[in-house]
Order: structure tokens, then C-alpha cells, then sequence
């Protein structure tokens, strides 16, 4: 199993940490390798892990070659790269802007033009189920749809992306989303932007190249 992506992998767990997007050993991550994939290890600090700590996690959802077991979460990420071909990583955190929302079981609705860099309208927020559960899965998928990202209620985020670097990038895009919706929210009641306005931003995100890659 390719040691590049094993690095890969870990490097962007570390760089999640170092964001502030999850702390101690929250959060998990996932790319893409041939009909299986590669995902941290559950209950590993993310300073603690080495590129010999990733699980691979075949189609058939078993984890074979690894000293560690897969994150709890490895049926989300199994199922969101099963429902999604275009992607190829999978990043869940728990950032604390974000998560707030989700805690109050809030979508991020169309209060700044950048909500439509994730795919639509809003940012879904799923309904709660229980962390590692296949019911969580079904639950998180279903607010992908269309969808670079989502939150998760009264947990965290979800973020999607062609490769590592790219739902990374999406992430970070989604808690500061969140805490501009956040901090709006103390002043007053944010203006949101109409369904034409959203869907003229939409069109021009198209015409820069397909959907929009958050890292350019
Ligand atoms: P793992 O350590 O099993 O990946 O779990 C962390 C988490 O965030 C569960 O939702
Ligand atoms: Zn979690």
C-alpha cells in the first residue's frame, strides 16, 4: 500500500489539528485507494500517529494488514465514496463554530455568496444519530447530496473533496462559514440572499470551471 499516501493521510489529520478544526482524537479522515481506502485509525492522537497507524478498509468493509482498527466512522466514509465518484477524500471534524451550529441543529442558510462554493443553497445540517453508526452514515450521505459538505447534529462536519488538499480546504471554507454566520447571528438577523442571487453566483462559479476548487 502506497507509504505516499499513508504520509498523505496523516499529514492532513496533523494539519486538521493544527487548523483548529478537531482536538485530541476527534475527527477522521479518508482517501481514496482503488475500490477500498485508506482512513486514520480510531482513538489514535493525531501526534502520536504514523503513516504504519492508516487502516485500509477494503470494498467488502474489512480491515485486513493493520495493527490499529479503522476510525468508528469508516462506514461514512466507506458509504460517502461509494455514493460520490467524484471524490476522493473524506474529512470529519469537529470545529467549534460549526459544530456550535450543529448543536443547535442549524443549516447554514445563503447568508454570504461563498455557501454556494459548496455545491447549493445551504449547508445541510443531518439529523442526529449516534457516532459510528451505519444509521449516522445514511443520515450524513443523504445531506451530501449535491453538496461539497455538511453538518452533522450535535457532533460535527463532513467534508468531501477530489483529493486530501481539497476537503481540507472545503472544511476549513465551512467553519469560517459558520463563524461569520455565527457572529452575524449575535448582531442581528443576517440578510440572506434571494434563490436568483444564489443561483447567478452558482452559474458563475460553473463558468470558472466546474465546481468550485476551493484551494485556487
Ligand atoms: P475515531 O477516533 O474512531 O476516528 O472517532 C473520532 C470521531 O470523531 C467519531 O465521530
Ligand atoms: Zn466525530
Amino acid at each position: 500500500m502506497s507509504r505516499g499516501l499513508r504520509l498523505a493521510l496523516v499529514a492532513t489529520a496533523r494539519r486538521m489539528v493544527e487548523l483548529g478544526l478537531s482536538r485530541g482524537t476527534s475527527g477522521n479522515v479518508s482517501v481514496r485507494v482503488g475500490d477500498g481506502f485508506l482512513v486514520t485509525p480510531s482513538a489514535v492522537p493525531y501526534d502520536r500517529m504514523g503513516p504504519e497507524d492508516a487502516v485500509h478498509v477494503g470494498a467488502d468493509g474489512r480491515s485486513t494488514g493493520s495493527r490499529r482498527r479503522p476510525s468508528s466512522e469508516w462506514r461514512m466514509h466507506r458509504d460517502v465514496l461509494a455514493a460520490r465518484h467524484e471524490v476522493g477524500a473524506v474529512l470529519h471534524a469537529h470545529p467549534p463554530f460549526a459544530t456550535s451550529l450543529a448543536c443547535l441543529r442549524r443549516a447554514i442558510p445563503p447568508f454570504h455568496y461563498m455557501v454556494a462554493a459548496l455545491g447549493g443553497t445551504d449547508v445541510r445540517c443531518a439529523p442526529y444519530a449516534r457516532y459510528g453508526t451505519q444509521e449516522l452514515s445514511d443520515l450524513a450521505v443523504a445531506a451530501l447530496t449535491g453538496r461539497q459538505g455538511c453538518l452533522l447534529a450535535n457532533h460535527g462536519i463532513l467534508a468531501v473533496g477530489a483529493d486530501l488538499d481539497a476537503a481540507l480546504a472545503v472544511a476549513v471554507e465551512i467553519e469560517a462559514l459558520a463563524e461569520m454566520y455565527a457572529r452575524a447571528l449575535q448582531v442581528g438577523e443576517p440578510v440572506l440572499l434571494s434563490d436568483a442571487e444564489m443561483a447567478d453566483v452558482l452559474a458563475a462559479f460553473a463558468d470558472y470551471g466546474g465546481p468550485r476548487d476551493l484551494r485556487r
